[in-house]
């Protein structure tokens, strides 16, 4: 193969380009690729259309050096391709592999909304979830991920993750979130406990529906921490009722994670209102609910939090 870098470099020492300039397109064109890429096309390329393509194979070559010294970019995350067509050479930019990466793990992250949690659980993985202790919920939360995905239309009963503080519900909830993004189904896990006192704080405004209205319908929810609050009647029977009803009649899975266990929760949350009343049957028809949409899975282990 004849060297094109030199023989173009004879070419560019005929022009009235300044002599540093000279030099950096002769460099550009002895990079392995162009030449390569000239050679391929060299019946199709004049000398002329060659010199009028300096600045694109300049350009090319330049960016390309940049990005394998690991310096920034006028277009960070894209990469030059070099290609001819119709007789002259022309730049690219394709995404490279790291921004696809980047713009993957961005869609999976937002199939997973997160009200009032922390965005660390966005890392949460099963595969990293250390097992011992809680392989009662580890094996549940595996059967549910495979049972949902292999009929996501069909009613799944989700999981209440019960134990005390600390010890990986959220983890675990988030975890399957995550997993069931990979997988294209959106989930959205809220923080219980700031979502009442969100919407006790615009009460009366119209603020409240599109926010009540996401979380009734999203394909899965998980209620964190539900219990670590005090409960007014209205929270109890006109929101987690009204939601709660709602993914039942339309058979949507539903997560739970609590402090309490069910009994609990029902005797110690949803029985006595904030004020101090005690509403039985109304506690009885959510607790209903909740039993309908999930199955209880104590969690035991130590608290992590302390490590
Ligand atoms: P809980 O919701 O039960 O109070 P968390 O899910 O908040 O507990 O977990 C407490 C801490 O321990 C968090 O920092 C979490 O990231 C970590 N963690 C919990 N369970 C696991 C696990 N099985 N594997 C790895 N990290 C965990
Ligand atoms: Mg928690």
């Amino acid at each position: 193969m004849k060297d094109i870098g030199k023989e173009f470099g004879k070419e560019l020492a005929n022009h009235h380009w300044n002599e540093n300039y000279r030099q950096l397109v002769k460099q550009a064109f002895a990079d392995p690729e162009v030449q390569a890429l000239i050679a391929k096309h060299r019946s199709e390329l004049t000398n002329e259309e060659l010199k009028r393509s300096a600045s694109k194979v300049y350009e090319f070559v330049t960016i390309k050096n940049q990005l394998k010294r690991g310096e920034s970019t006028l277009a960070p995350g894209y990469e030059p391709k070099l290609s001819v067509v119709n007789h002259t050479f022309e730049v690219a930019y394709v995404p490279s592999q790291q921004l696809l990466v980047e713009r993957k793990l961005a869609e999976v992250h937002s199939r997973v909304k997160l009200l009032n949690l922390p965005k660390s659980l966005r890392q949460a993985s099963l595969a990293d979830f250390e097992i011992a202790g809680r392989e009662r919920a580890a094996n549940a939360a595996t059967e549910f991920i495979q049972q949902y995905l292999a009929t996501p239309h069909e009613f799944h009963q989700g999981l209440y993750l019960s134990g005390s503080f600390g010890v990986g519900k959220t983890y675990l909830l988030a975890a399957i979130a995550n997993q069931l993004a990979a997988e294209n189904i959106i989930s959205m896990l809220v923080h219980f406990p700031s979502f009442a006192v969100k919407l006790k704080n615009s009460i009366g405004t119209s603020q409240n529906t599109p926010l009540i209205e996401t979380v009734k319908k999203v394909p899965v929810l998980m209620l964190d921490d539900i219990g670590a609050d005090q409960l007014s009647s209205w929270i109890r029977d006109d929101v987690l009722g009204v939601i709660l009803q709602y993914r039942m009649q339309e058979q949507l899975a539903t997560f739970f994670s609590s402090n309490l266990s069910q009994q609990q929760l029902l005797g110690e949350y949803l029985t006595v209102n904030n004020r101090g009343e005690a509403e039985p049957l109304k506690a009885q028809r959510i607790m209903e609910r909740v039993r309908y949409l999930s199955r209880e899975i104590v969690m035991i282990g130590q608290n992590r939090r302390r490590q």
